[in-house]
């Protein structure tokens, strides 16, 4: 029978297991095929950082590297989150260790959450010469001491690397060239949701196929069981985690990564790449989801459980209310009438809800109706007050930058902000990119691709002169000044930011 290796490249935040590989291994599974899981990212960092070796540097650099493996104990234990100066010198320094640990050349730079070095992610020839020249990848010390021994015991007859983010890409195109020049007869497929976003533009023509046997678009489970030989529609089982390391995160105790659905249920805003990309919203039934959860929480303990949906659904909220999962939980949801309901909202903290994100965007009405948002400045203005009286943090999004705003509507968000600032526990500040598949940028001038052929955003000009240089400038000397908007900024999680602020929310309620 083929048996399949599933894995999770470097460089993202090592926080939690990752959810694409084991909701693949849920369903592989499920049909009766042999499915093997490895955390390429957490078990690369930890064999960087276990490394012996004095690391020269300055006073903070050496303090670092001394302890790195103290700091990383205590990221995995809850004592340290009780006092957040600690926690934020305990995660810099061992970034900083990272840090030194990686960079064997001067254009290296690997942290807690990102891999960069002097080639493109965005550019395809930049990705394929990672692939020729593996050893050129800070991680290929580890690629050497862990994959031979692994591949021979096993013998995958494929291996399926997930690429979800940016700061994969180079790395996942290192681990792919190793595995071919050195076991050419594995067959290699690539998944994950940056592939998809490349493969839901109108020009892609697969510059990978050469090194990688199978591109899949979209959810994985389907494409590799027909891969597989199983050729039965995919059901809808829980995730499983089996056979990743999930002692060795650096959270306090287990969190669980779960889906309830992909795409997203509202699938309008003008600026996000999901309608862009004309994603399906394709959700799991709330009494399945229920019932993952309950027996996912009941065999594994979690400390917290991450909803990864892009937008909880009412119906999923009623449903976690009613049923709750048995641990703490956090997600992404909409500004929604249901959330300024106080009853509600106790509710669901009483359910375990410990903090939702929300996308406000900005604080123009304007702005909001321009970009099909959906929500209305009165609504977000009760649900923010509800969910501070219930006890939920909220971790609230922000987008500069757009078509239709100026430094008008900008100050508009700031004076939102600063009115409802003890509603807001956490903040998240992001500049406009202009999906290239977006509506929008068929109406503006624009300038070709941003940094290479597989960019997913397009230059523009700004109908009204708000380019990024001036948002920056902006957040920069005006917004982030503002000494209660200051105050929340200085609370976010250094490098895991939304992962860990769950275990932080409950002190700035
Ligand atoms: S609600 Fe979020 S995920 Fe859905 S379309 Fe809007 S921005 Fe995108």
């Amino acid at each position: 029978m083929p048996s399949i290796l599933l894995i999770h490249p470097p460089a993202a935040k090592p926080g939690e297991p990752p959810a694409g590989i084991a909701a693949l291994a849920g369903s592989l599974r499920r049909h009766g095929l042999d499915c093997d899981l490895l955390d390429a990212n957490l078990e690369g960092m930890l064999f960087l950082l276990d490394r012996d070796g004095e690391r020269p540097g300055d006073a903070w650099s050496t303090r670092a590297w001394r302890n790195r493996a103290a700091n990383a104990a205590a990221l995995r234990a809850p004592a340290l989150y009780h006092n957040p100066d600690r926690y934020h010198r305990a995660v810099r320094d061992l970034n900083r260790a990272l840090e030194m640990a990686a960079r064997t050349r001067p254009d290296i730079s690997l942290s807690l959450s990102n891999y960069q070095d002097e080639s493109k992610p965005l550019a395809s020839g930049d990705l394929l010469r990672a692939a020729e020249q593996p050893e050129r990848n800070p991680f290929f010390p580890w690629m050497q001491a862990r994959l031979p021994a692994l591949l021979e015991q096993r013998g995958p007859a494929w291996i399926g690397i997930s690429l979800g983010y940016l700061s994969q890409a180079i790395c996942a195109f290192a681990l792919l060239g190793f595995v071919k020049q050195r076991y050419p007869a594995i067959k290699l497929v690539l998944g994950g949701g940056l592939l998809t976003s490349w493969m839901s533009h109108p020009e892609w023509r697969d510059p990978f196929a050469g090194l990688v046997d199978h591109c899949i678009a979209g959810p994985g489970e389907e494409p590799l069981l027909r891969l597989l030989g199983r050729d039965r529609p995919a059901i809808d089982p829980a995730p499983d985690y089996s056979g990743l390391p999930l002692t060795d995160y650096l959270s306090p105790g287990l969190v669980l990564p779960y889906a309830a659905s992909r795409g997203c249920y509202w699938n309008r805003c003008g600026f996000c790449p999901e309608p862009a990309e004309q994603n399906r919203y394709q959700p799991t039934a709330p009494a399945t989801v229920v019932g993952h959860l309950r027996e996912l929480c009941g065999r594994h303990r979690p400390s917290l459980l991450h909803l990864l949906d892009n937008a909880i659904s009412p119906a999923l909220l009623r449903a976690l209310r009613d049923h709750p999962p048995g641990c703490p939980w956090y997600g992404f949801v909409r500004f929604h009438e249901q959330l300024a309901d106080l009853d509600f909202c106790r509710q669901l903290r009483a359910s375990g809800c410990v903090l939702l994100k929300l996308g406000l965007e900005s604080g123009s009405q304007a702005v909001l109706d321009a970009m099909a948002k959906g929500i209305g400045l009165e609504l977000a203005d009760r649900v923010l007050a509800t969910l501070r009286r219930a006890g939920i943090a909220a971790y609230v999004y922000l987008l500069f930058g757009t078509p239709s705003e100026s430094l008008v509507e900008a100050r508009q968000t700031m004076d939102f902000v600063l009115r409802r600032h003890q509603a807001i526990t956490f903040l998240n500040l992001a500049i406009f990119n202009m999906p290239i598949a977006g509506a929008e940028a068929r109406h503006l001038p624009g300038s070709g691709f941003s940094q290479g052929d597989l960019s997913l955003y397009l230059d523009f000009v700004h109908p009204r002169g708000w380019d990024r240089r001036a948002v920056r400038t902006f957040l920069d000397r005006e917004f982030k000044r503002q000494p209660p908007i200051a105050a929340i900024l200085r609370r976010d999680p250094p490098y895991f930011t939304s992962n860990h602020a769950p275990f932080f929310g409950g002190r700035f309620l």
